[in-house]
């Protein structure tokens, strides 16, 4: 087999429609490869190890904090804490949103800056206001999302942070 067969054979049975044009086949191979790569990189287990921030869930926490949570505050707190929170980088992977893009730092800012937990929670200038008030209440780790969540009262002033930002007031009836 000649390695344009087998460019051939990979090129058929794993991705785009063959092109007679022999570059832009070979082209369109390594393109397929990567987006491969690419999406096994994003349903790996390991993918969230950025985005997540803290990689286990500290849930005895959570529950202690819950008595005091309403449920859409309990809600957002499970998926920041699971690395689930609807964030537009987040939305793209599971193909919900066009973009990756901070929707708000585009508008406002012109900025085009991805959307990740990290951004919305401690970045954002969006919510610059909310983060002051959210920031003050927990004191020096107030960007230590770990450090936040190992507390039940931080994660109360967290879900109050996170509701107050109405960021995913449009969220509620996905
Ligand atoms: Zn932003």
């Amino acid at each position: 087999m000649s390695d344009l067969s087998i460019l051939y054979v990979h090129t058929h049975f794993l991705c785009q429609p063959l092109s007679k044009n022999t570059s832009a086949m070979k082209q369109k191979f390594h393109e397929c490869l990567k987006d491969r790569w690419k999406t096994r990189w994003k349903n790996s287990p390991h993918h969230d190890k950025f985005s997540h921030i803290d990689d286990q869930f500290p849930m005895s926490n959570f529950n202690k904090a819950k008595n005091n949570l309403t449920r859409k505050q309990a809600s957002l707190i499970v998926q920041i804490g699971t690395g689930h929170a609807p964030v537009n980088k987040f939305l793209h992977r599971i193909k919900k949103q066009e973009n990756a893009k901070c929707d708000s730092c585009l508008e406002n800012l012109g900025i085009e800056v991805t959307e990740s937990i990290r951004h919305f929670l401690f970045e954002c200038k969006t919510y610059e206001r909310e983060r002051h008030t959210f920031a003050r209440s927990i004191g020096r780790r107030s960007k230590d999302f770990k450090f936040i969540m190992s507390k039940p009262k931080n994660i109360e002033k967290l879900a109050k942070f996170m509701v107050e930002t109405e960021r995913f007031e449009q969220d509620a009836n996905r």
